[in-house]
């Protein structure tokens, strides 16, 4: 009996992934959402808050620019920053949706 022999690939590097988002208002963290604006508590639960500005230039071959992002859970979102703008004289637009 001939021994056969064949070559796999051993992982050897290191990658980094987000283990958990933590509210920058109250502290109240969320492990391993699946991305940083993700607060459910569930798989079909759709909590999302997104606080970001994104600046930059694009050209049709190039692009860059910077975001600045605040991460907010969605307790702050409705008890802090909507009263806040609501003191401004400001309220939020609200669209529903379904599929
Ligand atoms: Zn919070």
């Amino acid at each position: 009996m001939a021994k056969k022999t064949e070559e796999y690939f051993v992982p050897r590097y290191k990658a980094t992934r987000t283990c958990a988002v933590v509210c920058d208002l109250c502290q109240k963290e969320k492990s391993y959402p699946r991305d940083v604006s993700d607060w459910s508590t569930n798989s079909y639960d759709v909590s999302e808050v997104i606080v970001s500005m994104n600046l930059g230039t694009a050209y049709p071959e190039c692009y860059w620019g910077e975001i600045t992002s605040f991460h907010i859970c969605p307790e702050c979102f409705e008890n802090k920053l909507i009263p806040w703008f609501h003191v401004n004289g400001n309220a939020p637009t609200v669209e529903e949706y379904d599929g």
